[in-house]
């Protein structure tokens, strides 16, 4: 770049003049020697052998069509098609008028007749020839970055709006292309392999989108972006092309993941197509292999929706769109069902979404903590409810709330949820707590401690979806439990599946080892309640008696229902 920036400063600029005829190469010689350094060739192979010496300083070949050994034809599709002879204008000289659209198809940058007539035209052609091809050069290497030859960002992003209106805007897929830990490729590798591999990667890129038809560019440091017509293959090409660059970089420890929007008519803006590529692509952060997803409409509009919840979560709080509702359990052991106890849930009224259940919501806010603070007031919201029915119909009900695997790690959870039944004047035994059976395996020692510790301070501990974890039966007899609560997926076809009924009578049988009674929750019609009592279970949650309801409701149904309470662990 220097070198032709001083050249187009002033310096003399080497032309080669390829010729088998003398006379011709000496004529045209002359009209040029005043402004160039010349030089000449009788035939093709010769002139090939000059062009590659001289690569960096020709600024022109004048090249006549018809020669032995090699012909012009020839040697101006070598030059063309070499990646680094292209940038070295050719104009040929010819005496057909045919030739001279067959040479510009070619890739020549003019041509010149014979024989040779007005000098000054001669002259200004070539000029004007060396001149557009140092500019397209230097525009050529103001676009492009330096190390992987592919476009700059801005170019890359200008371009392709301008294909887009050019071809009337037809569907096009966006591909963001990242190195997986490239910082740490870096500090490992050094800088120079860093730099190989994002040559490499920028030399496959440049060779699919010429295949392709399409523009790539390098946009940060080590991210690209690719913009190609719309393939319905590419799905099914995707993995193959990902192969073939992987072989390429040829280095296990090297992986890239590729986020793709693939063109569904949805977007029509270059700029959001990346977007949505750059967002299936931030999916998939530092995996070992490369990778890659699609962008998903549905997906997206799904975590759009999560990304909400948890920004209107403490504003939620604050205006008390959550309502805890109470679900009753029933006591089966004798002739007529009783009223024991109940689950208080959360609901979620939402000003904007309306009702949302907890499915939607609990396990997000588990992600990110955001549970311990709605779990609080929810024990809270419960306690006090218990105190109110205790207070206004004499009548203590249980209530079991549920505490997140994420509470159980909470060294303070004792304290805290003592200090809530003093502050409502309840005992411990008041509060029944529900731990999901997987939160035990997540770090089961951890988890057991806590379990002791809360049923020391009085607390009772139901296991909730008893047989959606994975506890082995050696953990099984050792655990610190009150309640065995069974998995609602074994009820739901208990009636219909004899296995789901056998599995359920085993679960039975290891509860009555534990001496522990057993809950079913889910449970929707008679069939099942009678199915699940022959089978000697002890407590009944679910729809066929009642579903979750707000407290007032709950109150007139306990109300209505309870003379006395039946705590089943008495
Ligand atoms: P879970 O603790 O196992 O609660 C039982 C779920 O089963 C509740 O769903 C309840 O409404 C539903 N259910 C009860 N009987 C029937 C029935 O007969 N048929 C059917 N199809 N469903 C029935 P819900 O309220 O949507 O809660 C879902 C899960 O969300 C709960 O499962 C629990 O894991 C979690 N959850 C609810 N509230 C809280 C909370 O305050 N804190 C925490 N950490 N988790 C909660
Ligand atoms: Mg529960
Ligand atoms: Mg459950």
């Amino acid at each position: 770049m220097q070198e032709l920036l001083e050249r187009k400063k002033g310096l003399r600029r080497s032309i080669l003049i390829v010729d088998d005829d003398y006379i011709a190469r000496e004529m045209l010689g002359k009209m040029l020697n005043d402004q160039y350094e010349i030089s000449y060739a009788e035939n093709g192979v010769i002139a090939l052998e000059i062009i590659r010496r001289d690569k960096l300083k020709l600024s022109l070949v004048i090249l006549d069509l018809h020669m032995p050994e090699m012909d012009g034809y020839s040697l101006l599709k070598l030059l063309r098609s070499d990646n680094e002879l292209r940038r070295i204008p050719v104009i040929v000289l010819t005496s057909e008028k045919g030739a001279e659209v067959e040479s510009l198809k070619l890739g020549a940058a003019d041509f010149i007749a014979k024989p040779f007539d007005m000098p000054e035209v001669i002259c200004a052609r070539v000029s004007h020839s060396i001149e557009l091809a140092e500019d397209s050069v230097i525009i050529h290497e103001t676009e492009r970055d330096e190390l992987t030859g592919l476009f700059h960002k801005e170019f890359f992003f200008q371009y392709g709006k301008r294909l887009d209106d050019l071809n009337n805007n037809m569907p096009m897929d966006a591909v963001v292309a990242d190195i997986n830990r490239f910082h740490v490729v870096n500090e490992l590798y050094g800088r120079s392999y860093g730099n190989l591999v994002l040559k490499t990667i920028g030399e496959s890129l440049h060779e699919l989108v010429s295949e392709a038809g399409g523009l790539a560019c390098r946009r940060d440091n080590d991210q690209f972006c690719i913009y190609l017509p719309h393939n319905d293959e590419l799905k099914n090409k995707l993995p193959q092309y990902i192969d073939a660059i992987d072989k390429r970089i040829n280095d296990s420890n090297i992986s890239l993941r590729y986020g793709v929007y693939s063109d569904d008519g949805s977007v029509k803006c270059m700029e959001h197509r990346f977007d949505y590529a750059r967002l299936a692509c931030q999916k998939l952060r530092n995996s070992y292999v490369s990778s890659y997803d699609f962008y998903n409409d549905e997906q997206h509009s799904k975590e759009l929706f999560s990304e909400r919840l948890i920004n209107d979560m403490d504003k939620a709080l604050s205006e008390r769109q959550f309502k805890v509702y109470y679900q009753p359990k029933y006591s089966i052991a004798g002739d007529k069902p009783k009223l024991s106890s109940a689950e208080a849930l959360i609901r979620w009224f939402h000003p904007e979404f309306g009702m949302i259940s907890p499915g939607q919501f609990i396990s997000l806010f588990e992600e990110n903590g955001l549970i311990q603070k709605l779990d609080r007031f929810v024990w809270n919201e419960a306690a006090a409810q218990i105190r109110l029915w205790k207070d206004r119909y004499g009548i203590g009900i249980p209530v079991s709330v549920n505490v997140s695997r994420v509470d159980m790690f909470n060294s303070h959870l004792a304290q805290i949820l003592e200090k809530i039944t003093k502050q409502n004047g309840l005992e411990n035994t008041d509060l029944l707590l529900e731990i999901t059976e997987s939160a035990y395996t997540d770090d089961s020692d951890q988890i057991i401690e806590m379990v002791k510790k809360l049923r020391k301070c009085g607390f009772r501990i139901e296991m909730d979806d008893f047989g959606s974890g994975y506890s082995s039966l050696n953990m099984l007899t050792s655990l610190p439990i009150d309640a065995l609560k069974l998995d609602m997926k074994f009820i739901k076809v208990i009636c219909e599946n004899t296995k789901s009924a056998r599995l359920v009578a085993i679960m039975i049988d290891i509860a009555r080892l534990l001496e522990v009674p057993v809950i079913a929750e889910g449970v929707e019609t008679k069939e099942q309640m009678e199915l699940l009592k022959k089978l000697g279970c002890d407590i009944i949650q679910g729809y066929y008696f009642s579903k979750p309801l707000p407290p007032e409701e709950f109150g007139k149904l306990a109300e209505k229902e309870l003379k006395e309470i039946n705590h089943a662990y008495n």
